[in-house]
């Protein structure tokens, strides 16, 4: 039975074991590539976001684009008859400091429209043309994609003084338009607020210039050392845009999740361990069960043969009239008398044990005396104390006070008490019986000088079938049910037992009952 037991164990152990071995190894030689994955995954969204801003920005100017390109416009760049909505174009947009169209690269014929005087236009202008002579491919390939439908803006340089960006673009095929636009403004006026929306709860977004590291707007304090992600913008490449995770870096992020994870297989591998010793102990039991059960039918068919076979041959003598004395005749009754008490003992108990077990036993209780109970079961053992030696007294407590229980079942529970006190005395045959008071609970104890109870087997007495198999213990007869039928009747009482044991100096058992 313990192989069993063991390969059981050592079945269940590596089941649960080997599944934590794995995913932990897996984990742990993961670990740098669980760190990419998640670095690619939030670099991957955090790329996204700034796409998001590039394109804005780019919509954004196109609109500008859009209102300049619905003037009449001809090719020499002038714009007619609608200085009023360039004028509303300038004024609404600081950041657009102003147009410069010409319908041909090589020709004098151009217009600057400014609303700002503060600034030289004639610098401006200059500065302008010689930025168109040195990007003339770039002219012909916007030109191009006009034609095909293709609308593009495309950076042009920036201006030395002041510094502005120069944004290129064509009109009606053939229109050069260079809008100069003051980038910073442009941050601050049209693209903070899409910033502070693309936050979002979790990242830092700033916008600055590239050489200086100057931050135009940020949407909170950003730390360039942790910096996690910096791209240029589409239209203004000496401007960036960096993005950083709040409060923690990508790295860190990384690592909580696979503590998390730790944390979380720890917990699963620990409700694991729990459920496999669940398990593990039922099955024990069971087994121990059946061991029992095994030992039980043969305990039982020893016990039930003994006295038959002596009441046979007592009867059988006295049938055959061989028995002259009266004297002899009368012990031979008596032991017959004797023998059928301990089988219908046996009987008995088995009856009432299976009817435990079928949930059909019945209690009616009822306010009586305990002593008045202990009193007439010590009484039925009257005479086999005498016959076997045994000195005892009842020490009752006379102020008692009345308690609701089932008289039938409570003598049933100190019968076999004072039954297995008698049957595991050694030669000390001493036994008290006691009854008192403690709290809200009235008692009753028996005591024994007898063979005692190891602390490891008073856990187990309790159990159905379970008989005490070491020591001399074994040459005493028993069925096992005795004390699992106290501890049944004791339980419909809302009473408990407490027993006090010593390996060879005996035991008290004692039987509380609430008031
Ligand atoms: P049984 O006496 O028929 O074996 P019980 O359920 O009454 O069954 O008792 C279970 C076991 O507890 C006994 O086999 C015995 O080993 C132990 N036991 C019970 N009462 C005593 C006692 N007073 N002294 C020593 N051992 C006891």
């Amino acid at each position: 039975m313990n192989k069993t037991l063991k390969i059981i164990g050592s079945l269940l152990t590596l089941l649960v074991l080997l599944p934590i071995i794995i995913v932990v190894t897996l984990q742990i030689t993961n670990l740098s590539e669980d760190e990419e994955r998640i670095s690619n995954i939030y670099q991957n969204q955090l790329q996204s976001i700034l796409f998001s801003l590039n394109q804005y920005s780019e919509d954004f100017v196109s609109s500008w684009k859009n209102q300049i390109k619905i003037m009449n416009i001809n090719f020499d760049g002038e714009i007619e008859n609608n200085e009023q909505q360039l004028n509303k174009l300038l004024s609404e947009n600081n950041a657009l400091i102003g147009i410069f169209l010409t319908g041909d690269a090589d020709s004098d014929n151009h217009q600057y429209y400014t609303i700002n005087n503060s600034i030289d236009k004639n610098i401006i202008v200059e500065n302008i043309k010689s930025e168109i002579s040195l990007n003339t491919l770039k002219i012909e390939k916007l030109k191009r994609f006009d034609k095909s439908g293709y609308d593009k803006i495309e950076p042009l340089g920036e201006l030395s003084d002041p510094k502005f960006s120069l944004l290129l673009t064509i009109l009606n095929e053939k229109v050069i338009c260079i809008m100069v636009v003051d980038a910073k403004q442009f941050i601050i006026d049209n693209l903070s607020q899409k910033i502070q929306q693309a936050t979002q709860e979790n990242f830092v977004i700033a916008a600055g210039k590239n050489e200086s590291r100057t931050t135009i707007y940020s949407t909170d304090k950003f730390d360039f050392e942790n910096e996690n992600l910096s791209l240029a913008l589409w239209l203004f490449p000496d401007y960036n845009i960096s993005i950083q995770l709040k409060g923690q870096t990508i790295k860190g992020l990384a690592k909580n999740r696979l503590f998390d994870n730790f944390f979380i297989l720890i917990i699963l591998s620990l409700v694991l361990i729990f459920g496999l010793w669940f398990v593990f102990r039922l099955i024990k039991k069971e087994v121990r069960l059946a061991q029992i059960k095994s030992d039980f039918v043969s305990n039982v068919s020893h016990e039930l043969r003994t006295p038959l076979a002596l009441i046979t041959m007592y009867a059988e003598t006295l049938e055959m009239g061989r028995v002259n004395s009266d004297e002899k005749r009368k012990e031979y009754y008596s032991i017959i008398s004797n023998e059928t008490n301990r089988l219908s003992k046996i009987v008995n108990s088995i009856l009432s044990f299976s009817k435990i077990e079928a949930g059909k036993r019945k209690y009616n209780f009822e306010f009586i005396d305990l002593n008045v109970i202990v009193n007439n079961s010590i009484l039925t053992f009257e005479t086999q104390l005498m016959n076997e030696g045994f000195k005892y007294n009842f020490d009752s407590f006379s102020k008692l006070p009345e308690i609701k229980v089932d008289k039938e079942a409570v003598a049933e529970a100190v019968i076999n008490l004072i039954d297995n006190a008698i049957k595991y005395s050694n030669e000390k045959k001493e036994i008290q019986v006691r009854t008192g008071t403690d709290k809200n609970f009235v008692f009753v104890e028996v005591i024994d000088n007898g063979v005692g109870i190891s602390a490891e087997d008073q856990t187990k007495i309790f159990d159905k079938f379970f008989r005490v198999t070491t020591g001399d213990v074994h040459d005493i007869k028993g069925t096992g049910l005795g004390l699992s039928l106290v501890k049944h009747i004791m339980d419909a009482h809302k009473g408990d037992i407490q027993i006090q044991s010593k390996i060879g100096k005996g035991s008290t058992f004692r039987l509380n009952f609430r008031v």
